[in-house]
């Protein structure tokens, strides 16, 4: 080891530790990770995420070019239009969204177990499963070492913290630093793509993502995911030469039992969820979601009663408070171990990627002499912080997401879910702010003008 040719300790083989493993590789930096998942089937329980340009430039960055394209192929048909539709099915708004021509320019559609395969494709020798990292010490020498639950270290010039949420490390690293509940729960759940559940859907919402406002404090998100492999996991015929050529020899699909499926998630306030949902599974949840949306149209209700009861997750969601700046040191966060944020905004992994690249560049200019590891950390605690936290204070507005929204309040929430429903239709109906809203859409999730 030496301090310019460093060697990086990453705690967490999610979305940005692999991402930033994968950069730190290929720029030649020296890079272990530690997952505390036994193996890489484990926690792969899951559900969508939108990548959107900023998380796929991060990806791009970071990953080796057939990679990326395998991360491209993987992805499920990106949504043609974004829905606001009530609980009866009436569709109360639809944008049209932009094309999928351009790699890094569109919202994508990934199945969260199908992108951690991706990210973990080619790193047998870098993850180091079975290892729960329960602390740090810091030594003079400019050395830090990680301790695991096992009893083993782990010595390294950075220790990189991208444990998510409930990080081992911020609590030892920022014990002033706050994550808290965000008074909302979700349940998530999987329904399998077949014609029949396919029938049950309108062409626009097959199509598209529809937001959910119901009535009754209660809300909803509704995606179809149709992949580039049928339900033997072999590609399909049709798919272009390129993608059917990637996936022939991708090895993750060996590891990711995902075929095309419809995903509903849907939440309310806290209160509403019996006391124990975070320990409920299976079967349990999908009576506890059918309670929540009793009238609901029938045909909603039916995909819920179709969720596969192995595929469905309670979710506490969760913020955290802002942290103010610290000197820099041998140990730093990324991802939401630092800035939690709700799922409002679509985010949180996306931040986590950006996050990733950023300090991918800042460690390699490091490595390759032109500044030092700890002005490389520096450097990049100061630009994450701002807009980390920035997407944490988005992420809790007007959508509900927090437990304080005037939509889960006894009258307020009638005339808010009727102020949002009026405000959706009503710019969706003008053209110019139809334009203008698809086009903040984009600008907000990084693409260029
Ligand atoms: C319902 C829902 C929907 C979402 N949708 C979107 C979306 O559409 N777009 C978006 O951008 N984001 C979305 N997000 C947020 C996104 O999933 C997270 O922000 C993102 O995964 C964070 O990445 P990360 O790398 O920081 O942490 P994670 O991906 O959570 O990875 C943390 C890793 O650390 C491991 N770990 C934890 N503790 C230890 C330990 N002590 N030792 C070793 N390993 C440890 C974990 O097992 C895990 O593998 C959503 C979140 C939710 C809840």
């Amino acid at each position: 080891m030496s301090p310019s040719r460093p060697h990086v300790l990453v705690i967490g083989a999610g979305t940005g530790g692999l991402c930033l493993a994968h950069g730190l590789r290929r720029a030649g930096v020296s890079v272990a990770v530690y997952e505390r998942h036994r193996a890489r089937t484990d926690g792969l329980l899951g559900y969508r995420v939108g990548i959107g340009p900023t998380g796929s430039r991060a990806l791009r960055e970071c990953l080796p070019p057939e990679l990326f394209d395998t991360f491209v192929a993987t992805c499920a048909r990106s949504p043609a239009y974004f829905n606001v539709i009530t609980e009866k099915l009436r569709q109360t708004a639809s944008f049209a969204l932009r094309p999928d021509t351009d790699p890094l320019g569109t919202d994508r559609s990934v199945s969260r177990m199908t992108l951690r395969q991706v990210l973990l494709t080619g790193m047998d020798d870098v993850v180091h499963f079975d290892r729960t990292c329960v602390g740090y010490e810091q030594h003079d020498d400019g050395a830090v070492t990680a301790r695991f639950a096992d009893g083993g270290t782990a010595t390294g010039d950075l220790l990189v913290a991208a444990d998510g949420t409930h990080s081992a490390i911020r609590r030892q690293y920022l014990p002033h630093a706050v994550t808290r509940d965000a008074g909302t729960i979700n349940i998530a759940m999987k329904i399998p793509l077949t014609e029949h559940t396919r029938s049950l859907l309108t062409e626009r919402i097959l199509h598209g993502i529809s937001l959910i406002f119901a009535n009754g404090g209660v809300m909803g998100i509704l995606h179809v995911m149709e992949f580039k492999w049928d339900t033997t996991g072999r590609p399909r015929s049709g798919i272009g030469s390129a993608d059917a050529e990637l996936l022939g020899h991708w090895p993750g699909l060996l590891y990711d039992n995902t075929r095309d499926y419809i995903a509903i998630v849907v939440w309310s306030a806290t209160r509403r969820f019996p006391a124990d949902i975070m320990r409920r599974r299976g079967e349990d949840l999908v009576q506890i979601a059918l309670e929540l949306t009793r009238g609901w149209h029938p045909h909603l209700r039916e995909l819920i009663a179709r969720s596969d009861p192995g595929s469905c997750l309670p979710v506490k969601v969760a913020t955290s408070e802002p942290v103010p700046p610290w000197k820099p040191s041998t140990v730093t966060l990324l991802g939401d171990a630092i800035h939690t944020m709700t799922p409002g905004r679509g985010s949180g992994a996306n931040t986590a990627l950006r996050d990733a690249a950023l300090l991918c560049r800042q460690i390699t200019a490091a490595a390759n002499g032109e500044k030092t590891l700890l002005d490389a950390v520096g450097t990049y605690e100061a630009q994450m912080l701002p807009y980390g936290f920035a997407r944490v204070a988005d992420s809790l507005k007007d959508n509900g997401t927090n437990g304080d929204d005037a939509l889960y309040r006894p009258v307020v929430g009638r005339l808010a879910l009727l102020g949002a429903r009026g405000y959706f239709g009503v710019v969706s109906r003008v053209p110019r702010l139809r334009q203008r809203f698809v086009d903040e859409i984009y600008a907000y999730r990084g693409a260029p003008d």
